[in-house]
Parts: structure tokens; sequence; C-alpha cells
């Protein structure tokens, strides 16, 4: 099998992870630093995470008993499969999407179902209707905003699909790895005799990927079963407190996240007028395929000028296509002159 591979290159401007641009605040990083002093680094961590569980169960207007926490989301997600996927058991996705989802299927033994988003890669739900019945798969992926196309998908066809999957007895999973950048949740939907789960990260809108923080919130049934298959003490106690003490910061976050998002409307704009069409985004980058050039060729005369952007091609259905993370503003300048030239 492929391993999960985006290439770490040496370019001057990286827009090819969806990491924030900024850090995050200094006060963050003093606070983290005098809290580090005071850790008992001869114990283990508390096992059960319960400070940064609560914090994050308050975010979200939900008890600590309702959040599993792990290094990275992409770590609750497959703690996830080893609980509910496995030999024997099925995985469904909807292509093109976070490839995460079908690479930690079949690592955990878990067959994958694949089926179709639409021409317009929004969620077509005769085809979840189709897949659903074909292969009664017992854990679902979503991904809204979806990753690579940036696709947000409709909240009522999300609830059509959670029914649709509770009715096999299967368990519906939206990553929301992208949250914060749009205007919907399937948090609203949560409830404790409801077969969901919805994913975060630190990785992107805390602008925190260099810690590997995730979570998911679901039913507390669900979230004791996987406390059952994690290591033990899998969080180490300095990310249990750089979570916490992020979370100290909210309005900062936030106000980050409207300036991704009025750059990345700037972005839009911007190649509108360049010879790629350009899909809308509710994420932090912009799907993009070059017209009249091989994508390949436009990534790596991009890569000639410093920029680096993520390369789709190896998606089904993206061939040629480009994905560029927004920046800072003097980032994007970069990207959007290099585009330019490229194309000319
Ligand atoms: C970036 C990303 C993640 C984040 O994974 P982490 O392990 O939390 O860094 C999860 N899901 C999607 C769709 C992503 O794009």
């Amino acid at each position: 099998m492929q391993g999960y591979h985006s290439p770490q290159l040496d370019v001057e401007v990286r827009l090819n992870t969806n990491e924030s641009p900024e850090p995050p605040p200094e006060e963050f990083r003093e606070a983290l630093s005098a809290a580090a002093r005071s850790i008992d680094w001869h114990r283990y961590p508390d096992r059960s995470a319960m400070k940064l569980r609560t914090r994050i169960g308050e975010l979200h207007g939900v008890g600590p008993e309702q959040v599993f926490a792990a290094n990275g989301s992409n770590e609750a997600l497959q703690t996830l499969l080893l609980a509910y996927g496995g030999a024997g058991r099925t995985a469904a996705v909807f292509e093109p999407t976070y490839a995460l989802h079908s690479h930690l299927s079949r690592i955990t033994g878990t067959a994958v179902a694949t089926g179709d988003r639409g021409p317009d890669l929004s969620l077509d739900l005769d085809e979840v209707k189709r897949v659903v019945a074909a292969h009664r798969a017992e854990v679902t992926f979503l991904c809204s905003p979806n990753n690579p196309s940036g696709v947000v998908d409709d909240p009522a066809a999300v609830s059509d699909v959670l029914e649709l999957v509770g009715g096999i007895g299967g368990l519906l999973c939206v990553d929301e790895a992208y949250g914060q950048f749009s205007e919907h949740s399937t948090m609203t939907l949560l409830g404790h005799d409801v077969p969901l789960v919805v994913s975060r990260t630190y990785s992107k809108t805390w602008a925190m990927a260099g810690a590997r923080l995730g979570y998911l919130i679901g039913p507390c049934w669900l979230v004791g079963e996987l406390e059952k298959v994690v290591l033990p003490y899998h969080l180490d106690a300095m990310t249990q407190i750089a979570g916490t003490l992020a979370l100290d910061y909210v309005d900062v976050m936030e106000q980050r996240v409207q300036r991704l998002v009025a750059e990345r409307e700037r972005l839009v704009v911007e190649m509108s007028s360049m010879a790629v069409k350009v899909w809308p985004s509710g994420a932090n980058f912009v799907l993009f395929r070059p017209e009249g050039i091989a994508g390949g060729l436009v990534w790596q005369r991009l890569v000639d000028r410093s920029v680096l952007v993520r390369n789709c091609a190896s998606w089904p259905r993206l061939e040629g296509c480009l994905r560029v993370t927004i920046g800072t503003p003097k980032e994007d300048d970069r990207f959007l002159a290099a585009l330019r030239e490229v194309l000319t």
C-alpha cells in the first residue's frame, strides 16, 4: 500500500497543508512556558485528560464524557475505526474527500465502500442511499467543509444522511477540521441516542498544527468505547496543557478566522480573472484547475518561484487540480503574482 504523503519542501511560501499562516498569540506562548515548568515529568499524565476535555466540552456545551481527545483528529478517527471498524466491517466515503478517511480504514483492516459526490462535488443523496443500502457500512464519513474541495455540505442533506445511516445501525462521522470557517456545523444534531460523532482539530483554526491535538464529540457510550481501545496515557502532559490554555484565546482565534475568510474571498476574486476554474470554498483553502496547461506543470513552476501548493492529481476526479492554502496577505500576493506569471 501507499503511505500518506504531502511533500515538505524548503520554499519561501508554504501554502500546501492548510496550516494557519499566523502563530497563536504571544500571551499563549508565555502562559504555556510558565505552565511547562510545573509539569511533574516523573509521573504519567492524567490518563483521562479531564481538565482538557472539560474545557473542550464547555466550548461546545457538552460534558467531558462526550469528548474524546487525541494526538490530532487523525488519531481520534483512527481510534473510532479501531473500535467500530476492523475485519469484516466497512467504512463508507464519498469521493473526492480527505484521503485519511479511507487510509485509516484500510490500516485498521476495515473495508472501504466508495461513493461519488455530484458533478459540482456536493453530496448526492441518491448515491448515498445506494452506498448505504449496498454496503451497510458500520461507519460513514462526511467532511464539511470538505478537503480538498472546500464544499460545505447542505445541513438538510447531512441530516438525511444521518437518518439513512442510523436506519441500518451505522455510525456517521462528520470531520469538521475546518468547521469554524463555515456557517454550518453538524454539532447541532448531536444527541445521546444519535449515532453521530463530529471531529475537530487544533491544527487549522487554532493555529497549533505543531502540537498534534484533535478531538471528537459524540454520545458518552461511544466515547467510553474509544477509551477502551486507545493506548494508555496517549495524550502527554504538555499537549494537555497546551490544548487547555489555547482555549483562553477564543476571540483571537475567531478574529484570525475572519481575517482568513476575507483573504480567501480576495483570492477567489483575483483568481476568477485568470485562466483557472475556481471552486467556491467554506474553508481556509481554494481548489482550482488551470485551463490549457497541465496542473502538474503549474505546480512545478510555482515551486520554481518558491511557492508550494498542493497537487491534487492523486484524488479521484481532480486530475489537473491544485489546492492553495490561504496565507498572510503578503504570501497570497506572492502566490497570485507567481500564478499570473505561470499562466501567461
Ligand atoms: C487537516 C485535517 C485534519 C487534521 O488532522 P490533525 O491530525 O488534527 O492534524 C483532519 N481532517 C481533515 C479533513 C483535515 O483537512
